[in-house]
């Protein structure tokens, strides 16, 4: 059976940033077809759960204070592309709106709740290795 990433969280893993999750229905629904392979890029990367709330401004990630965690994402990217490169997924399906996972769209970077057209760092760096990158708005087509 074809391997997919999946982002952890979508599954019901309490990953998210407030230690909850945005477990989901239709990506669940996916193991029937796929086998998943969940991963948090955030704590791959060594950030705590719970976890101040980041986005991206420019080519860094911060906190609302002000915090630099853009090392933390990078490194989450390189082990979630090596996780998906060992588990020969050429697919992922990814949170949108995460600065992290995001396929599509982003927060503007002023925590205003203010989104604009973007990915986030994982996205980002699976899509220059060649893996095609979905959100769970798409789960129903995959
Ligand atoms: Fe979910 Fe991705 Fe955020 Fe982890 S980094 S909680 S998998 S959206």
């Amino acid at each position: 059976m074809q391997r997919i990433l999946v982002s952890a969280c979508l599954l019901g893993v309490n990953c998210k940033y407030s230690s909850g999750n945005n477990e989901n229905e239709a990506v669940k629904k996916l193991a029937e077809k796929y086998e998943l392979v969940p991963v948090c890029p955030e704590e791959l990367g060594g950030l705590p759960t719970p976890r101040p709330p980041a986005e991206i401004i420019g080519e860094r990630v911060l906190t609302a204070h002000g915090e630099d965690v853009t090392e933390g994402f990078v490194l989450g990217a390189k082990k979630t592309l090596a996780i998906a490169k060992q588990n020969l997924c050429t697919i992922a399906i990814l949170k949108e709106n995460s600065p992290s996972c995001a396929s599509n769209t982003i927060y503007d970077g002023s925590f205003s709740g203010t989104k604009k057209q973007g990915s986030g760092i994982t996205a980002h760096l699976l899509r220059q290795h060649g893996i095609k990158v979905y959100s769970e708005n798409d789960a129903d087509f995959i």
